[in-house]
Protein backbone atom coordinates (compact mmCIF):
# COMPACT_ATOMS: atom_id res chain seq x y z
CA UNK A 1 0.00 0.00 0.00
CA UNK A 2 1.37 3.50 -0.95
CA UNK A 3 0.84 6.34 1.02
CA UNK A 4 -2.19 8.96 0.62
CA UNK A 5 -0.43 11.40 -1.83
CA UNK A 6 0.50 8.64 -3.83
CA UNK A 7 -2.39 7.04 -3.97
CA UNK A 8 -4.37 10.53 -4.98
CA UNK A 9 -2.20 11.12 -8.08
CA UNK A 10 -1.80 7.27 -8.93
CA UNK A 11 -4.81 5.85 -7.35
CA UNK A 12 -6.41 5.87 -11.13
CA UNK A 13 -3.47 4.25 -12.86
CA UNK A 14 -4.30 1.76 -15.62
CA UNK A 15 -8.23 3.61 -16.05
CA UNK A 16 -6.52 5.79 -18.11
CA UNK A 17 -6.77 5.29 -22.11
CA UNK A 18 -3.36 5.95 -24.23
CA UNK A 19 -0.86 7.99 -22.95
CA UNK A 20 -2.19 10.62 -21.76
CA UNK A 21 -1.23 11.76 -18.30
CA UNK A 22 -4.25 14.03 -17.21
CA UNK A 23 -7.06 12.36 -18.12
CA UNK A 24 -8.86 12.87 -21.06
CA UNK A 25 -12.58 14.11 -20.70
CA UNK A 26 -14.60 11.83 -21.83
CA UNK A 27 -17.74 13.94 -22.76
CA UNK A 28 -20.28 11.40 -24.54
CA UNK A 29 -22.95 10.06 -22.82
CA UNK A 30 -23.27 6.63 -24.92
CA UNK A 31 -20.97 4.47 -26.06
CA UNK A 32 -20.59 2.20 -29.52
CA UNK A 33 -20.17 -1.36 -30.12
CA UNK A 34 -19.38 -3.73 -33.09
CA UNK A 35 -21.34 -6.24 -32.69
CA UNK A 36 -25.02 -7.29 -30.99
CA UNK A 37 -23.12 -9.70 -28.59
CA UNK A 38 -20.55 -6.89 -27.48
CA UNK A 39 -23.56 -4.39 -27.28
CA UNK A 40 -25.19 -6.90 -25.18
CA UNK A 41 -22.06 -7.47 -22.38
CA UNK A 42 -21.45 -3.13 -22.35
CA UNK A 43 -25.49 -3.12 -21.76
CA UNK A 44 -25.45 -5.87 -19.10
CA UNK A 45 -22.22 -5.28 -17.74
CA UNK A 46 -21.90 -4.41 -13.96
CA UNK A 47 -20.41 -0.38 -13.04
CA UNK A 48 -19.00 -0.61 -16.47
CA UNK A 49 -17.64 2.83 -18.46
CA UNK A 50 -18.73 2.03 -21.98
CA UNK A 51 -22.55 1.92 -22.51
CA UNK A 52 -24.65 4.96 -21.27
CA UNK A 53 -23.05 7.73 -18.68
CA UNK A 54 -25.84 7.15 -16.11
CA UNK A 55 -24.58 3.65 -15.83
CA UNK A 56 -20.76 4.78 -15.75
CA UNK A 57 -18.09 6.98 -17.23
CA UNK A 58 -13.98 6.76 -17.66
CA UNK A 59 -14.17 10.23 -15.85
CA UNK A 60 -16.68 8.64 -13.24
CA UNK A 61 -14.34 5.41 -12.85
CA UNK A 62 -11.20 7.41 -12.35
CA UNK A 63 -12.53 9.53 -9.46
CA UNK A 64 -14.49 6.62 -8.04
CA UNK A 65 -11.08 4.32 -7.86
CA UNK A 66 -9.13 7.12 -6.33
CA UNK A 67 -11.38 8.03 -3.32
CA UNK A 68 -11.71 3.91 -2.55
CA UNK A 69 -8.18 3.71 -2.29
CA UNK A 70 -7.83 7.03 -0.61
CA UNK A 71 -10.34 5.17 1.65
CA UNK A 72 -8.87 1.84 2.00
CA UNK A 73 -12.17 0.45 0.74
CA UNK A 74 -12.93 -2.04 -1.86
CA UNK A 75 -14.59 -0.02 -4.81
CA UNK A 76 -16.94 3.44 -5.01
CA UNK A 77 -18.96 5.03 -7.27
CA UNK A 78 -19.66 9.45 -8.01
CA UNK A 79 -23.10 10.76 -7.72
CA UNK A 80 -23.65 14.58 -8.72
CA UNK A 81 -24.03 15.74 -5.33
CA UNK A 82 -23.50 14.39 -1.44
CA UNK A 83 -27.02 14.50 -0.92
CA UNK A 84 -27.34 12.60 -3.95
CA UNK A 85 -24.85 9.80 -2.50
CA UNK A 86 -26.53 9.58 1.03
CA UNK A 87 -30.28 9.71 -0.77
CA UNK A 88 -29.24 6.80 -2.89
CA UNK A 89 -27.64 5.10 -0.47
CA UNK A 90 -30.63 4.88 1.87
CA UNK A 91 -33.19 4.01 -0.98
CA UNK A 92 -30.99 1.36 -1.90
CA UNK A 93 -30.86 -0.60 1.53
CA UNK A 94 -33.68 0.51 3.55
CA UNK A 95 -37.65 -0.24 2.85
CA UNK A 96 -40.70 0.12 4.85
CA UNK A 97 -40.97 -0.79 8.45
CA UNK A 98 -37.21 -0.99 8.53
CA UNK A 99 -35.44 1.68 11.79
CA UNK A 100 -32.67 3.96 11.24
CA UNK A 101 -30.40 5.63 13.91
CA UNK A 102 -29.15 9.11 12.94
CA UNK A 103 -27.36 11.75 14.98
CA UNK A 104 -29.30 14.59 16.26
CA UNK A 105 -26.38 16.62 15.01
CA UNK A 106 -25.36 16.32 11.59
CA UNK A 107 -26.24 18.09 8.02
CA UNK A 108 -29.35 19.54 7.50
CA UNK A 109 -30.05 17.77 4.31
CA UNK A 110 -29.52 14.36 6.23
CA UNK A 111 -31.87 14.96 8.88
CA UNK A 112 -34.40 16.21 6.24
CA UNK A 113 -33.67 12.44 4.58
CA UNK A 114 -34.32 10.77 7.51
CA UNK A 115 -36.85 12.91 9.14
CA UNK A 116 -38.92 14.11 5.77
CA UNK A 117 -38.51 12.25 3.03
CA UNK A 118 -37.71 8.45 4.22
CA UNK A 119 -40.47 9.06 7.36
CA UNK A 120 -42.95 8.75 4.63
CA UNK A 121 -42.00 5.93 3.14
CA UNK A 122 -42.22 4.23 6.43
CA UNK A 123 -38.82 4.07 7.60
CA UNK A 124 -38.70 4.95 11.44
CA UNK A 125 -35.88 7.00 13.40
CA UNK A 126 -34.47 7.60 16.60
CA UNK A 127 -31.61 10.55 16.76
CA UNK A 128 -29.15 9.69 19.25
CA UNK A 129 -26.44 12.53 21.17
CA UNK A 130 -23.47 11.12 19.25
CA UNK A 131 -21.01 11.75 21.86
CA UNK A 132 -22.84 9.38 24.19
CA UNK A 133 -22.15 6.00 22.76
CA UNK A 134 -24.58 4.13 25.21
CA UNK A 135 -27.55 6.34 23.32
CA UNK A 136 -26.75 4.47 20.46
CA UNK A 137 -27.41 1.08 22.01
CA UNK A 138 -30.33 2.36 23.33
CA UNK A 139 -31.59 3.13 20.61
CA UNK A 140 -30.53 0.58 17.90
CA UNK A 141 -33.29 -1.96 17.49
CA UNK A 142 -34.24 -5.41 15.61
CA UNK A 143 -35.48 -3.42 12.94
CA UNK A 144 -32.25 -1.50 12.30
CA UNK A 145 -30.67 -1.27 9.36
CA UNK A 146 -28.86 1.74 9.04
CA UNK A 147 -27.15 3.77 11.43
CA UNK A 148 -25.79 7.07 9.91
CA UNK A 149 -22.94 8.58 11.15
CA UNK A 150 -21.36 11.94 10.55
CA UNK A 151 -18.11 12.93 12.67
CA UNK A 152 -16.60 15.59 12.89
CA UNK A 153 -19.96 17.09 13.06
CA UNK A 154 -21.42 20.06 11.24
CA UNK A 155 -21.29 22.81 12.99
CA UNK A 156 -20.39 22.18 16.33
CA UNK A 157 -17.31 19.61 15.73
CA UNK A 158 -18.95 16.96 18.07
CA UNK A 159 -17.20 13.48 17.67
CA UNK A 160 -18.63 10.21 17.27
CA UNK A 161 -16.61 6.93 18.43
CA UNK A 162 -16.36 5.26 14.82
CA UNK A 163 -15.19 1.57 16.17
CA UNK A 164 -17.39 1.48 19.21
CA UNK A 165 -20.83 2.41 17.20
CA UNK A 166 -19.99 0.19 14.78
CA UNK A 167 -19.47 -2.84 17.01
CA UNK A 168 -22.83 -1.94 18.63
CA UNK A 169 -24.15 -1.91 15.18
CA UNK A 170 -23.26 -5.11 13.52
CA UNK A 171 -23.43 -6.44 16.41
CA UNK A 172 -27.45 -5.78 16.06
CA UNK A 173 -27.21 -6.91 11.91
CA UNK A 174 -27.41 -2.76 11.39
CA UNK A 175 -24.74 -1.32 8.63
CA UNK A 176 -23.10 1.74 9.97
CA UNK A 177 -22.93 4.74 7.07
CA UNK A 178 -20.72 7.39 7.75
CA UNK A 179 -20.30 10.72 6.35
CA UNK A 180 -16.23 11.92 6.14
CA UNK A 181 -17.06 14.81 4.05
CA UNK A 182 -15.37 16.75 7.46
CA UNK A 183 -12.23 15.47 8.05
CA UNK A 184 -11.55 14.04 4.49
CA UNK A 185 -9.25 10.24 4.46
CA UNK A 186 -6.05 12.29 4.93
CA UNK A 187 -7.69 12.70 8.77
CA UNK A 188 -9.84 9.84 9.23
CA UNK A 189 -10.50 6.46 7.58
CA UNK A 190 -14.18 5.14 8.68
CA UNK A 191 -13.37 1.67 7.10
CA UNK A 192 -10.41 0.70 9.34
CA UNK A 193 -12.58 1.87 12.31
CA UNK A 194 -15.88 -0.48 11.19
CA UNK A 195 -17.54 1.74 8.47
CA UNK A 196 -19.54 -0.13 5.71
CA UNK A 197 -20.20 2.46 3.78
CA UNK A 198 -18.25 5.99 3.51
CA UNK A 199 -19.76 9.02 2.00
CA UNK A 200 -18.38 12.23 1.09
CA UNK A 201 -19.91 16.23 -0.23
CA UNK A 202 -17.26 15.87 -2.68
CA UNK A 203 -18.13 19.60 -2.99
CA UNK A 204 -16.22 19.81 0.10
CA UNK A 205 -12.56 19.31 0.78
CA UNK A 206 -12.01 16.82 -2.15
CA UNK A 207 -12.62 19.10 -5.24
CA UNK A 208 -11.39 21.63 -2.74
CA UNK A 209 -11.92 24.75 -4.64
CA UNK A 210 -15.45 25.58 -4.90
CA UNK A 211 -16.21 24.99 -8.42
CA UNK A 212 -17.57 21.35 -8.76
CA UNK A 213 -20.86 19.69 -6.86
CA UNK A 214 -20.27 15.83 -6.36
CA UNK A 215 -20.68 13.11 -3.86
CA UNK A 216 -19.02 10.23 -3.50
CA UNK A 217 -19.79 6.63 -1.89
CA UNK A 218 -17.14 3.93 -1.26
CA UNK A 219 -16.90 0.47 0.54
CA UNK A 220 -16.93 -3.11 -0.37
CA UNK A 221 -17.83 -4.14 -4.21
CA UNK A 222 -21.65 -5.81 -2.82
CA UNK A 223 -22.66 -3.10 -1.14
CA UNK A 224 -21.46 -0.26 -3.56
CA UNK A 225 -23.07 -2.75 -6.09
CA UNK A 226 -26.44 -2.31 -4.62
CA UNK A 227 -26.25 1.83 -4.72
CA UNK A 228 -25.56 1.45 -8.12
CA UNK A 229 -28.31 -0.32 -8.96
CA UNK A 230 -30.45 2.38 -7.05
CA UNK A 231 -28.41 5.41 -8.56
CA UNK A 232 -29.17 4.45 -12.35
CA UNK A 233 -32.99 4.41 -11.54
CA UNK A 234 -32.76 8.04 -9.16
CA UNK A 235 -29.86 9.42 -11.68
CA UNK A 236 -27.78 11.90 -9.71
CA UNK A 237 -25.41 11.45 -12.16
CA UNK A 238 -22.19 13.16 -11.91
CA UNK A 239 -21.27 14.92 -15.98
CA UNK A 240 -17.95 13.77 -17.05
CA UNK A 241 -16.08 17.38 -16.75
CA UNK A 242 -17.50 17.80 -13.08
CA UNK A 243 -16.01 14.19 -12.57
CA UNK A 244 -12.49 15.24 -14.04
CA UNK A 245 -12.73 18.50 -11.95
CA UNK A 246 -12.96 16.31 -9.25
CA UNK A 247 -10.42 14.18 -9.54
CA UNK A 248 -8.26 17.44 -10.56
CA UNK A 249 -8.83 18.76 -7.09
CA UNK A 250 -8.23 15.17 -5.22
CA UNK A 251 -4.56 15.16 -6.94
CA UNK A 252 -4.17 17.77 -4.59
CA UNK A 253 -6.14 16.90 -1.24
CA UNK A 254 -3.19 15.43 0.87
CA UNK A 255 -1.36 18.86 0.21
CA UNK A 256 -4.58 20.76 0.85
CA UNK A 257 -5.48 19.08 3.91
CA UNK A 258 -2.33 20.07 5.59
CA UNK A 259 -2.15 23.64 5.14
CA UNK A 260 -6.46 23.33 6.35
CA UNK A 261 -5.60 21.41 8.99
CA UNK A 262 -2.53 23.92 10.36
CA UNK A 263 -4.59 27.21 9.29
CA UNK A 264 -7.07 25.67 11.71
CA UNK A 265 -5.53 24.81 14.52
CA UNK A 266 -3.73 28.26 14.88
CA UNK A 267 -6.63 30.15 14.43
CA UNK A 268 -8.37 27.60 17.28
CA UNK A 269 -5.64 28.35 19.63
CA UNK A 270 -5.33 32.31 18.87
CA UNK A 271 -9.10 32.79 19.17
CA UNK A 272 -9.85 30.74 22.16
CA UNK A 273 -7.31 33.28 24.01
CA UNK A 274 -9.24 36.40 22.95
CA UNK A 275 -11.45 38.07 25.13
CA UNK A 276 -14.41 38.67 22.83
CA UNK A 277 -14.61 35.00 22.31
CA UNK A 278 -16.31 32.23 25.12
CA UNK A 279 -15.55 29.23 23.56
CA UNK A 280 -13.95 27.36 20.78
CA UNK A 281 -14.83 24.19 19.45
CA UNK A 282 -12.29 22.45 17.51
CA UNK A 283 -11.38 18.81 17.80
CA UNK A 284 -7.34 19.55 17.95
CA UNK A 285 -7.73 21.68 21.12
CA UNK A 286 -6.90 20.25 24.62
CA UNK A 287 -10.01 21.78 25.74
CA UNK A 288 -12.56 19.75 23.37
CA UNK A 289 -14.16 17.39 25.45
CA UNK A 290 -13.35 14.68 23.33
CA UNK A 291 -9.83 15.62 22.47
CA UNK A 292 -9.06 11.84 23.22
CA UNK A 293 -11.21 10.38 21.25
CA UNK A 294 -9.75 12.78 18.36
CA UNK A 295 -6.39 11.77 18.70
CA UNK A 296 -7.38 8.35 19.07
CA UNK A 297 -9.38 7.83 15.51
CA UNK A 298 -7.94 11.04 13.79
CA UNK A 299 -4.66 11.79 12.49
CA UNK A 300 -5.30 15.21 12.11
CA UNK A 301 -8.13 17.57 13.24
CA UNK A 302 -9.71 18.95 9.80
CA UNK A 303 -9.91 22.33 8.65
CA UNK A 304 -13.54 23.52 10.05
CA UNK A 305 -13.79 25.22 13.58
CA UNK A 306 -16.78 26.93 15.46
CA UNK A 307 -16.35 29.91 17.73
CA UNK A 308 -19.29 31.18 20.21
CA UNK A 309 -19.12 34.83 20.83
CA UNK A 310 -19.34 36.18 24.54
CA UNK A 311 -21.95 39.45 22.46
CA UNK A 312 -24.19 36.85 20.79
CA UNK A 313 -25.86 37.32 17.97
CA UNK A 314 -24.14 40.79 17.48
CA UNK A 315 -20.68 39.44 18.21
CA UNK A 316 -20.94 37.18 15.55
CA UNK A 317 -22.49 39.57 12.96
CA UNK A 318 -19.00 42.41 14.33
CA UNK A 319 -16.46 39.65 13.58
CA UNK A 320 -17.93 38.56 9.95
CA UNK A 321 -18.48 42.39 9.32
CA UNK A 322 -14.70 42.57 10.30
CA UNK A 323 -13.24 39.83 8.26
CA UNK A 324 -11.18 40.85 5.32
CA UNK A 325 -10.19 37.98 3.58
CA UNK A 326 -12.66 35.31 5.24
CA UNK A 327 -15.86 35.10 2.50
CA UNK A 328 -19.70 35.11 4.19
CA UNK A 329 -20.71 32.21 2.43
CA UNK A 330 -22.24 28.68 2.77
CA UNK A 331 -19.89 25.20 1.95
CA UNK A 332 -16.66 24.44 3.26
CA UNK A 333 -13.19 22.94 2.41
CA UNK A 334 -12.45 25.68 -0.43
CA UNK A 335 -9.04 26.82 -0.72
CA UNK A 336 -10.56 30.04 0.30
CA UNK A 337 -11.73 30.70 3.77
CA UNK A 338 -15.39 31.01 3.96
CA UNK A 339 -17.33 31.76 7.53
CA UNK A 340 -21.19 31.78 8.25
CA UNK A 341 -23.34 32.01 11.15
CA UNK A 342 -25.22 29.07 11.30
CA UNK A 343 -28.55 30.14 13.18
CA UNK A 344 -29.02 32.91 9.68
CA UNK A 345 -28.08 30.21 7.14
CA UNK A 346 -30.49 27.71 8.33
CA UNK A 347 -33.47 30.05 9.71
CA UNK A 348 -35.87 29.15 7.05
CA UNK A 349 -35.08 25.53 6.76
CA UNK A 350 -34.51 24.21 10.28
CA UNK A 351 -36.74 25.80 13.14
CA UNK A 352 -35.07 28.06 15.93
CA UNK A 353 -36.41 25.06 18.65
CA UNK A 354 -34.35 22.52 16.98
CA UNK A 355 -31.19 24.50 16.42
CA UNK A 356 -31.05 25.74 20.25
CA UNK A 357 -32.00 22.32 21.19
CA UNK A 358 -28.47 20.86 19.46
CA UNK A 359 -27.06 23.70 21.16
CA UNK A 360 -26.20 25.46 18.30
CA UNK A 361 -26.15 29.65 19.67
CA UNK A 362 -26.89 33.20 18.48
CA UNK A 363 -23.34 33.40 18.65
CA UNK A 364 -21.79 30.55 16.80
CA UNK A 365 -19.85 31.14 13.85
CA UNK A 366 -18.41 28.56 11.81
CA UNK A 367 -15.14 29.11 9.98
CA UNK A 368 -14.28 26.67 7.52
CA UNK A 369 -10.03 27.78 6.81
CA UNK A 370 -8.90 28.00 3.20
CA UNK A 371 -5.18 27.45 2.37
CA UNK A 372 -3.74 31.23 2.67
CA UNK A 373 -0.79 32.14 4.97
CA UNK A 374 -1.55 31.03 8.46
CA UNK A 375 -0.24 34.55 9.63
CA UNK A 376 -2.55 36.27 7.16
CA UNK A 377 -5.66 34.48 8.41
CA UNK A 378 -4.64 34.70 12.49
CA UNK A 379 -4.12 38.64 11.82
CA UNK A 380 -7.74 38.83 9.73
CA UNK A 381 -9.53 36.77 12.68
CA UNK A 382 -7.79 38.78 15.57
CA UNK A 383 -8.12 42.32 14.26
CA UNK A 384 -12.26 41.13 13.64
CA UNK A 385 -12.48 39.57 16.91
CA UNK A 386 -11.03 42.95 18.52
CA UNK A 387 -14.59 44.54 17.14
CA UNK A 388 -16.41 41.91 18.30
CA UNK A 389 -16.64 42.60 22.24
CA UNK A 390 -19.80 43.90 22.36
C1 LIG B 1 -22.29 19.87 2.17
C2 LIG B 1 -22.43 18.65 2.98
C3 LIG B 1 -23.28 17.62 2.57
C4 LIG B 1 -24.15 17.71 1.32
O1 LIG B 1 -23.37 17.73 0.18
P1 LIG B 1 -23.82 18.43 -1.20
O2 LIG B 1 -22.67 18.17 -2.10
O3 LIG B 1 -24.06 19.88 -0.93
O4 LIG B 1 -25.07 17.74 -1.62
C5 LIG B 1 -23.35 16.48 3.36
N1 LIG B 1 -22.62 16.37 4.49
C6 LIG B 1 -21.81 17.35 4.92
C7 LIG B 1 -21.04 17.16 6.19
C8 LIG B 1 -21.69 18.52 4.19
O5 LIG B 1 -20.88 19.49 4.63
Amino acid sequence: MTGLSTSAVHGDDGLVPGGAVAPPIVQSVTFSADSDEQFTAIATETRGSAFYTRYGNPNHAQVAAVVAELEGAQTGLVTASGMGAISTIALALLCAGDHVVVQRSTYGGTTSLVTGLLSRFGVSYTQVDQTDTEAFARAIREKTRLVLVETPSNPLLELTDLSAVAELAHAAGALVVVDNTFATPVNQRPMALGADLVWHSGTKFLGGHSDVSAGVVVGSAELVERVWQTAIVTGATLGPVDAWLLLRGIRTLPLRVERHNANALALARALEEHPAVARVRYPGLPSHPQHALAQRQMTGFGGVLSVDLRAGRAGAAALLDGLRLAKRAASLGSVSTLVVHPRSMWAGIVDAEQLAATGIGDGLVRVSTGIEDTADLVDDFLAAADKATG
